[in-house]
C-alpha cells in the first residue's frame, strides 16, 4: 500500500516537473523571440548609423576631390561648376547628418560626432575660402597657401569622420555581442528544459514499465502457482484426484485412436485405520507423504501418471503399458513400500506399512466404457485384500 502511494507520489510530482519544464521552455522561448526581435532592431539602427556616417563622409571626400580639381582646370566657369558640386555634397553632408542625429546615440557617439562637428566648425572657414580663390584666380601660385590651409582642414574632417565612424562601429560590434550571447544563453536555457522534461519523461515512462512488468510477473507467478495447486494434493505433492481424472481421460483418448493398451493401478494401504488410531492422525499423514513419494521414484515414465485416489487409496495409470508391465511397476510400488519398512504393530499382516494393489489392463475401444477399467482394477484389489494383503493382483 506504502510502496503504491510512494509510486503515484512519485508519477505525479515527475509530471508536474515536466509540466513545470514545458511551462518554462514556452516562457523561455517567448523571451528568446523578444530578445531575438531586439536585437534585431538594435542592428538595423547601428546599420543606419553607420549608414549615415558613410554618407557623411563620402560627402567630405567629394568635396576634397572637387577643391583640388577646380584648382588644375583652367575655364573659370568649369572652376565654377566644381564649386557648385562641391556645396551640393556640404547639403549632402548635413541631410546625412541630421539623419545620424534622430537616431538614438549613445554618449560615446554623440562625443564624437560633437568632436566632428567642432572639427568641421574650425576647417570650414579655410576650406570655403579655398575654394572660393580657386574659382576666382584659378590656380595661381598666390593661392598656394590658401590651398593648402584648406585640405589640410579636409584631411582633419576626414579624421574624425574615421573616428567617428570607428566609434559607431564598436557599439555596433559590442551590441551584437552582447545579442548574440543573450540568443545563446537562452537557446542553452531551453535546450536544459527541454532536455529535461525529456529525460523525466524517459524516467516515468521506465518507472510505469517496470512496474507493470513487476505486476505482470507477479500475477504469473500467482496464475502459475494457482494452476500448480489445483492440480497437487497438498499433503503428498503428487497429483491430485483432479489432475487424475483430466490425465485419465486424455490417456483413454489416445491409447483408443492409437490402438495402445492401457493400464490402471490401485493401491491401498493396508490397516491404515488401525495405524491412525495406534500412532495419531498427524504420523498418519508422515507415512502417507512418505509412500507417495516412494511410489513416485518407482513410476519414473513421463507418459506415467501416479495420483492420490483419495484418503489412503493411489492410483497408477500406465499408457502404453500391458500387463507384465503393469504387474512389474505394481510389484516395485508394492516392495517400494514395504522396503520403508515403517512399523505398524497394530498391523495383522506385516510389522511394517504394507499396501494391497490390484492391476487391470486394457485395449480401449470407442465402444468401451472406461468405468469399467476401473471397476476390474478395484475388484483385483479387493482379491488382493482377500487374498491376505500386501499382494499384487491382476486378472
Ligand atoms: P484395509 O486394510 O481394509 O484397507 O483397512 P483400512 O483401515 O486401511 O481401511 P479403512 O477404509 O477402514 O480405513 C481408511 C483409513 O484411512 C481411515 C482414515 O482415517 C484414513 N485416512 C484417510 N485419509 C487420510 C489422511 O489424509 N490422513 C490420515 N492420517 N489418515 C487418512
Ligand atoms: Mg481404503
Ligand atoms: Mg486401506
Amino acid at each position: 500500500m506504502f510502496r503504491l502511494i510512494h509510486t503515484n507520489a512519485i508519477l505525479i510530482l515527475g509530471f508536474g516537473a515536466i509540466l513545470a519544464c514545458m511551462l518554462g521552455s514556452i516562457f523561455i522561448g517567448m523571451q528568446h523571440l523578444d530578445t531575438t526581435r531586439d536585437a534585431w532592431l538594435r542592428d538595423a539602427a547601428f546599420r543606419e548609423k553607420v549608414r549615415a556616417a558613410f554618407l557623411m563622409r563620402e560627402a567630405v571626400r567629394e568635396r576634397s576631390f572637387r577643391l583640388t580639381f577646380a584648382a588644375t582646370l583652367d575655364d573659370f566657369f568649369e572652376r565654377d561648376e566644381q564649386r557648385n558640386i562641391f556645396n551640393a555634397k556640404a547639403i549632402s553632408f548635413l541631410t546625412a547628418r541630421d539623419a545620424l542625429s534622430k537616431l538614438n546615440l549613445t554618449t560615446a557617439e554623440a562625443q564624437a560626432l560633437a568632436t566632428l562637428m567642432d572639427q568641421i566648425k574650425a576647417a570650414r572657414p579655410g576650406i570655403e575660402n579655398a575654394m572660393s580663390a580657386i574659382v576666382e584666380q584659378g590656380h595661381d601660385a598666390s593661392i598656394q597657401e590658401l590651398l593648402e590651409t584648406g585640405l589640410n582642414g579636409q584631411s582633419l574632417v576626414i579624421e574624425a569622420l574615421n573616428a567617428f565612424v570607428e566609434v559607431v562601429e564598436e557599439s555596433s560590434l559590442r551590441e551584437a555581442t552582447i545579442a548574440s550571447k543573450a540568443i545563446a544563453d537562452t537557446q542553452q536555457n531551453m535546450m536544459l528544459l527541454s532536455g529535461g522534461a525529456v529525460a523525466l519523461a524517459l524516467t516515468i515512462g521506465i518507472i510505469v514499465l517496470g512496474r507493470e512488468g513487476r505486476f505482470k510477473a507477479r500475477l504469473r507467478e500467482h496464475r502459475d502457482q494457482l494452476a500448480m495447486l489445483s492440480t497437487t494434493d497438498a499433503l503428498t505433492g503428487i497429483a491430485n484426484r483432479r489432475h487424475f481424472d483430466e490425465f485419465f481421460k486424455l490417456a483413454w483418448r489416445q491409447t483408443t485412436r492409437s490402438n495402445l493398451p492401457l493400464s490402471l493401478i490401485l493401491i491401498d494401504v493396508d490397516h491404515f485405520k488401525l495405524y491412525n488410531d495406534e500412532y495419531g492422525h498427524a504420523v498418519g499423514d508422515t507415512c502417507l507423504t512418505a509412500i507417495a513419494k516412494a511410489m513416485d521414484e518407482v513410476v519414473v515414465r513421463t507418459t506415467d501418471l501416479v495420483a492420490r485416489f483419495g484418503g489412503e487409496e493411489f492410483a497408477c495409470i500406465l499408457p502404453d503399458t500391458e500387463t507384465d508391465g503393469a504387474l512389474n511397476i505394481a510389484e516395485g510400488i508394492r516392495n517400494a513400500v514395504a522396503e520403508l519398512n515403517i512399523e505398524h504393530s497394530e498391523s495383522s499382516t506385516a510389522s511394517h506399512v504394507t499396501v494391497s494393489i490390484g492391476v487391470a489392463t486394457c485395449h480401449p475401444t470407442p465402444e468401451d466404457d472406461p468405468t469399467l477399467l476401473f471397476k476390474t482394477a478395484d475388484d483385483l484389489l479387493y482379491k488382493a485384500k482377500q487374498q491376505g494383503r500386501n499382494c499384487v493382483v491382476t486378472a
